[in-house]
């Protein structure tokens, strides 16, 4: 019988030789899926952990070692209030993914309309949704397998959003044409001659519809900042996830699309981050 505290260790030994950044942690992470049983309980019963519960702990910690992302071994990711559901086939949701959503929120009016593009796993639809119960909220997304995900997640949470299968804003019911106060979107931008810059185990797992958006990683975000115009109300926000570079040519994209109060904020990295603009 092994103490979940020296698994921990073990674990912990295992990642920092293969390089993983934060190998307390995620040993942490990987003993409780393990064990089903949360750092709390582990600490109240004073569990000793059978053979059986060690030989999963270390084959969960190989395929970390090997690169799979943390989240997909345990199945589970935290996003602003929410823990979701994720696996192969959806984009784990990001931290700084959650600033995209505050903001988008902070542009929402009362009892205002909201369609999230390109959902994934449902976190930003979701996260909203839960701190805005006024809110219509909406998203699309175009691969059925993150769809599937989207539905589990709305399923165990129960929250209320409303799923639809499409390119972009396809399938948003055209009543809302022009109704819209925000469309909110982490949309594919990585350009494909910075695929070698992504680390491993973004590339190497996590779907490409969800990563890239051809030679220079715009062409999603110029269709979106199209499309949206024809959705929003007057005075209603597009506000997107960008990558670090590319604060300057959307900013210019937005402007020259006709919105109004373009605006590029960086992240809690400093990174230039979400662009918002207003359709005037
Ligand atoms: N919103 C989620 C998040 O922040 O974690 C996922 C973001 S991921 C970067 C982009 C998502 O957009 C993927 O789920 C991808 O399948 C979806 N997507 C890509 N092209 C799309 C399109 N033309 N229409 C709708 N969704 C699209």
């Amino acid at each position: 019988m092994t103490s979940p505290f020296d698994l921990e260790r073990r674990l912990a030994e295992v990642l920092g030789s293969s390089g993983i950044e934060s190998p307390a942690a995620e040993a942490r992470w990987l003993v409780e899926a393990a064990t089903g049983l949360d750092r709390e309980m582990l600490l109240m019963t004073k569990a000793r952990l059978d053979e059986g519960v060690v030989a999963a702990a270390l084959e969960l910690t190989r395929r970390r070692a090997a690169g799979e992302p943390l989240q997909y071994i345990t199945g589970l990711a935290g996003f602003r209030r929410l823990v979701l559901r994720v696996g192969p086939g959806v984009l784990v949701p990001r931290p700084e993914t959650e600033e995209v959503a505050g903001r988008a929120m902070d542009r929402l009016p009362e009892d205002g309309v909201l369609v999230d593009v390109g959902t994934g796993s449902g976190a930003i639809a979701l996260a909203i949704k839960d701190e805005r119960p006024d809110a219509r909220v909406l998203a699309t997304e175009v691969s059925p397998e993150a769809m599937r995900w989207a539905e589990t997640n709305r399923e165990e949470l129960e929250i209320g959003i409303e799923l639809i299968d499409g390119d972009l804003l396809t399938g948003v019911p055209s009543d809302l044409t022009g109704e819209i106060d925000v469309v909110v979107s982490n949309p594919p931008y990585v350009s494909e001659s910075d695929r070698s810059s992504l680390p491993v185990d973004v590339v190497d797992h996590e779907p490409h519809e969800a990563l890239f958006a051809g030679d220079n990683g715009i062409s999603v975000i110029e269709r979106l900042s199209r499309e949206a115009l024809v959705w929003l109300k007057p005075n209603g926000w597009l506000v997107l996830e960008i990558g670090e570079t590319m604060g300057e040519a959307v900013g210019d994209l937005l402007t020259d699309e006709g919105y109004a109060s373009v605006h590029v904020h960086r992240d809690l990295a400093g990174r230039d981050r979400i662009v918002e603009g207003r359709k005037t």
